[in-house]
């Protein structure tokens, strides 16, 4: 085979200077690379190789002579253009293996290649230096907005606290100011975290809390809106988290405000839930838990993907209708996964959806004694919500058939079924645990039922769990 014009094409567009010469020292090819740098037309081929490296090659009785021949490593040569001035390349000559007797010249220009490098690391730090700029930039503006936003809310609140002596007009409007003022916070601080996340300079602030009033507080904030909407609002949170860990307990509530935030403005009728468990112990760390599910316009299977990316919105139509900045999912995945945990969504168009996440919290000696050393949490039945409740509620939940039994019974397999979904299969099986509790005296054949699904989980068995929980659902 020899090197015809067909097998050319690639080293005839390489970067490299590529000359093809024979024993005699004759080139035979040169490509477009060689030709251009060396300043030849087609004038190239037929010369000798001697006349592109007169220091390296020298024209003897049955070809040339060189001692650079065959080397592995690229040698440093000088190589000389058609009108003899001269530039330094990095060459490397081999004899190829195709055709015997024919030698390869490959070549690169080192000026070049030192100048290409030194463009790219220029280049680099051009890049660096504008996102330094940037985030800078970004930080003093949502600080110098901070400043007037801040000075309009004060003001606008302090004569808030004289309404009696005002029209009701102007107390309608000054109120729409300071819920203006309230979004503009928001946005500034999310634009913030942001672009601290975005720059790695972003540090978490953990210390110990009272983890039930932080629930409250974010509730709080909610609740008279959730009520406004005429939505539902159930809180549960497993009674075998302590009363107080260690956290960023500011930013664990901005991820839930974030949630039930989107969770109120996406859902019109129906409801809202918060769930949190405590998952897991390793030494002195608790994993906890958390599900935020509502009853609104869910999100399209190909979205979810979307979901968390930065600035996104499923569709510009929701943006406008519901407005936002697209940034909220983002900061909450950052934010848990400096916590050590993930977020995860299972959502339905038109039937809800529900996020959930896991993080890591501290748990001093004294706070943790009630807690199992090691390990995984099996979940106690009743809530800490519920186990507010009367004894009598308490006695109905558990007795097979009654009401509460049943809604009971519901939630929990949606919520096993939601974890099977998302391949939990952990937390799956603590949902049936609950599940096979409440099917205690149950007739015989939904616990055999109850049985079978519980043996699919057990297997972690996908088309099982779904047969097996299609059966309980019917003899339910
Ligand atoms: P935004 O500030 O725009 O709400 P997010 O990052 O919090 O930004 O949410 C991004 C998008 O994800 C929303 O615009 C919406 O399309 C979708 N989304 C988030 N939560 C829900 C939910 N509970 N139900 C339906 N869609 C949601």
């Amino acid at each position: 085979m020899t090197l015809g014009e067909s097998n050319l094409f690639p080293i005839e567009n390489a970067l490299e200077m590529i000359l093809v010469f024979d024993q005699k020292g004759v080139i035979s090819y040169a490509n477009d690379a060689a030709r251009k740098k060396l300043e030849y037309e087609s004038d190239l081929c037929g010369r000798h190789i001697k006349d592109v490296f007169p220091n390296t090659f020298h024209a003897a009785e049955d070809g040339f002579e060189t001692e650079y021949l065959f080397g592995n490593e690229p040698q440093n040569l000088t190589a000389y253009r058609k009108n003899l001035t001269c530039f330094p390349v990095e060459a490397k000559i081999v004899d190829s293996t195709l055709n015997p007797g024919t030698f390869i010249c490959m070549a690169n220009d080192i000026l070049e290649k030192e100048f290409l490098s030194r463009e790219i690391e220029q280049v680099r730090q051009e890049n660096q230096q504008a996102m330094k700029v940037k985030s800078e930039f970004v930080a003093n503006v949502t600080h110098e907005l901070r400043t007037p936003v801040n000075g309009i809310l004060g003001n606008v609140k302090d004569l808030l606290e004289n309404v009696e002596e005002m029209d009701s007009r102007t107390v309608k409007s000054l109120r729409i100011i300071e819920r203006c003022c309230g979004d503009m916070h928001k946005i500034i601080n999310n634009v913030l975290d942001f672009s601290k996340l975005e720059a790695g300079k972003f540090t978490l602030e953990p210390r110990r809390f009272h983890f039930r009033n932080m629930l409250d507080y974010v509730k709080s904030k909610h609740i008279s809106k959730i009520t406004e909407k005429g939505l539902g609002f159930f809180m549960t949170v497993s009674p075998q988290i302590p009363e107080y860990v260690i956290g960023d307990e500011l930013r664990i509530g901005q991820i839930l405000d974030n949630f039930l935030s989107n969770a109120l403005k996406f859902t019109a009728v129906g409801k809202i839930t918060l769930e949190v468990l405590g998952t897991a112990r390793v030494k002195d760390n608790l994993e906890l838990f958390f599900m935020v599910s509502d009853s609104g316009i869910g999100i399209d299977k190909a979205d979810k993907d979307k979901l968390f990316l930065s600035f996104s919105q499923v569709d510009a139509s929701i943006s406008r209708k519901y407005g936002g900045t697209g940034l909220g999912l983002n900061i909450c995945k950052q934010l848990v996964e400096l916590m050590g945990g993930r977020v995860e969504v299972e959502s339905e168009k038109n039937k809800g959806s529900t996020f959930s996440f896991s993080i890591w919290v501290g748990i001093s000696e004294e706070d943790g004694n009630a807690l199992p050393q090691q390990g995984e949490i099996k979940p106690m039945l009743f809530s800490s919500a519920l186990m507010d409740e009367d004894e009598e509620r308490f006695e109905n939940i558990r007795r097979y058939g009654t009401q509460e039994n049943k809604e009971n019974l519901k939630k929990n397999l949606s919520k096993l079924i939601l974890c099977v979904e998302m391949e939990n299969w952990e937390k799956a099986e603590m949902f049936m645990d609950t599940v096979r509790q409440l099917t205690e005296e149950a007739p015989q054949e939904v616990k055999r039922a109850v049985l079978r699904l519980k043996m699919a989980i057990q297997k972690e068995n996908y088309d099982k769990v779904t047969a097996g929980y299609g059966d309980l659902n019917q003899l339910l």
